[in-house]
């Protein structure tokens, strides 16, 4: 088997002005960026009748990921080869994890998206736009502080960190400002991922520039002496913010492998933010195409729990069909089994982790819209493996299920997928809401807890209940409310596998997203700077004299 980067680069790509077209997007709508990448000039205002919403999410992912993205991809060119037109919506991948250990985020073998190596690695300067934005305003903060600080910031209370796009444990707790009187006003400070910015969030939930310009002056950035918040426009500097970023908020359009259009924005942490792709990136999908298949990060209990209650709010619209992968290795491993013997047959570890992919299809099921599973693939799954998972999906989840094999066989691997699919978004299905968008802060956290999560309660620290007062007290408690968790577990304790029961869920803190206009509720301990593991992936990569990339996946 080829490697990722050797797929990709053996792949015949096509003019991104002929991907284009075929989604009807005419050429001043178009910023090439070389022949291959496009930004597109697009406003949600135009005219156009919306297509069919496809939700990708997953069980409890494992350390590398359960396939979403490969799937997404899949079932994006199965769409192409029974004829449809669809578009893609994915997330834009962080550089910390590429250097790191996840991997890249342009799916695997042949259901990928290209060119997988500019993808990866800087793309088209978003993020890098982003980790400038973010730290001029941090820049701008401690300048004006220097110079007077009319605004009596407490340095002590700026909860404005600093950004990178790579993994680097090291600078989580910095201080600044050493070297005397022309060189700042010492402080403790810290960096976070660029992905977990709030501009990151706030860049994918945004609609317009001005828009864009609206939520950025909303943003928190730190209180008073006298504890009085502090936002972006007191300090008056959103326009220049926005400014830096008006070229990162044009979706980005490629290609898969098998040439099916795919727009590619933006990447929120799905731990600490949504999760999701830009939402002018799921327009754009939805508006040109007739079916739009976007993914949500981590599994359900995060990303597509974000992506109903956040996401789709914004969006004005909801998914018509869910589907959630599942692999037999993640689902033997939420049943005990060690990890080192994964790739051996072990039906009595994935019966006991099975009902895992239970929780997670009842959880979605929730929302009223069909539900459908998609059962990812690996060449080391056993025939009997995967004919247990695919009879348990038929006959106790009472749900369509098929297996995927795109990872090996690009888009003909997911035709089943596919039409299961498409039978399921001509179903004809009423959303319901997890809970009232206006329902107390508590409530709306209870409800996810016990509903998506399959726990009893929530549990508030001391710290959480002063936070919750004074959010009360400033009259934001009626914010949507965005569920900082590990991926790993449906509990707070990463280590907690399967479908848990009789749970509480804890939350040591409350945090306000003012400009993402969410608020952040911090359960167990959620890390917003990774660090690289012992064998960075940084160590197998290479390039040589003729641009030849190795060790990219
Ligand atoms: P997610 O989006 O859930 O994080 P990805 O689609 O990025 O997951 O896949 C994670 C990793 O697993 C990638 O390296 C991908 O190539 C690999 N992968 C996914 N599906 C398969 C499969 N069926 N067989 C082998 N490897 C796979
Ligand atoms: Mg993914």
């Amino acid at each position: 088997m080829k490697s990722d980067v050797e797929i990709s680069q053996a792949a015949r790509m096509e003019p991104i002005v002929k991907i284009a077209d075929k989604l009807g997007i005419n050429e001043d709508q178009i910023e090439q960026y070389g022949h291959y990448k496009a930004k597109i000039n697009f406003k949600p205002t135009d005219q156009g009748k919306d297509g069919k919403l496809i939700l990708v999410t997953s069980i409890n992912p494992t350390a590398a990921g359960e396939g979403k993205t490969t799937v997404t991809i899949g079932l994006g060119d199965a769409f192409t080869e029974l004829g449809k037109k669809v578009a893609l919506a994915l997330r834009e991948p962080s550089l910390g994890p590429v250097m790191g250990m996840k991997g890249g985020a342009t799916g695997g073998g042949y259901a990928q998206v290209i060119p997988m190596d500019d993808i990866n690695l800087h793309f088209t300067g978003d993020f890098d736009a982003l980790t400038e934005a973010h730290n001029t305003l941090a820049a701008l903060i401690d300048n004006h502080i220097q110079h007077g600080n009319q605004l009596n910031i407490d340095p002590r209370q700026i909860t404005w960190k600093r950004v990178l796009d790579v993994n680097d444990r090291e600078l989580r707790q910095v201080v600044i400002g050493l070297g005397g009187r022309t060189s700042g006003v010492p402080r403790q400070d810290g960096f976070d991922i660029t992905v977990a910015s709030e501009l990151m969030a706030i860049l994918c939930l945004s609609t317009s520039l001005s828009d864009l310009k609206e939520r950025i002056g909303k943003m928190l950035i730190g209180y008073t002496y006298d504890r009085q918040p502090v936002l972006v426009s007191n300090l008056k500097v959103q326009g220049a913010l926005t400014l830096l970023l008006k070229d990162a908020i044009k979706p980005n359009l490629v290609q898969t492998i098998e040439h099916t259009p795919a727009f590619i924005h933006g990447g929120p942490f799905a731990n600490i933010a949504h999760g999701c792709n830009s939402i002018l990136a799921t327009k754009a999908a939805l508006h040109f195409g007739d079916y739009a298949i976007t993914e949500a990060g981590f599994g359900s209990d995060l990303g597509a729990e974000k992506f109903m209650d956040i996401v789709s709010p914004r969006l004005k619209k909801t998914p018509d069909c869910v589907v959630v992968v599942a692999t037999v290795r993640a689902l033997k491993l939420n049943g005990g089994a060690d990890k080192k013997h994964l790739n051996e047959e072990n039906l009595d570890a994935l019966k006991r982790g099975i009902v895992n992919l239970k929780r997670h299809v009842e959880g979605m099921q929730q929302y009223g819209k069909p539900v459908v599973v998609a059962i990812n693939k690996f060449v080391s799954d056993s025939d009997n493996e995967i004919k247990y998972l695919a009879d348990y999906v038929a006959n106790n989840l009472e749900v369509p299920g098929e297996v995927i094999t795109s990872w090996a066989d690009g888009g003909k691997g997911a035709v089943n997928l596919a039409k299961q699919v498409i039978t399921a978004c001509d179903k004809p299905a009423q959303f319901q809401e997890l809970f009232a968008p206006d329902a107390p802060l508590t409530d709306k956290m209870q409800a996810i807890v016990s509903k998506i999560y399959g726990g009893n309660d929530i549990e508030l620290s001391r710290k959480a209940q002063n936070a919750l007062k004074r959010i009360e007290k400033m009259g934001y408690d009626k914010l949507p409310i965005c569920m900082a968790k590990t991926q790993y577990s449906f509990t707070d304790d990463a280590k907690s596998l399967g479908a848990p029961e009789n749970f509480s869920i804890h939350v040591s803190d409350l945090q306000l997203k003012l400009g993402a206009g969410f608020i952040v509720a911090l359960t167990g301990k959620i890390l917003t700077m990774p660090g690289l593991p012992s064998h960075p992936a940084a160590l197998d990569m290479d390039i040589d004299e003729n641009g030849r990339i190795t060790g990219l996946f």
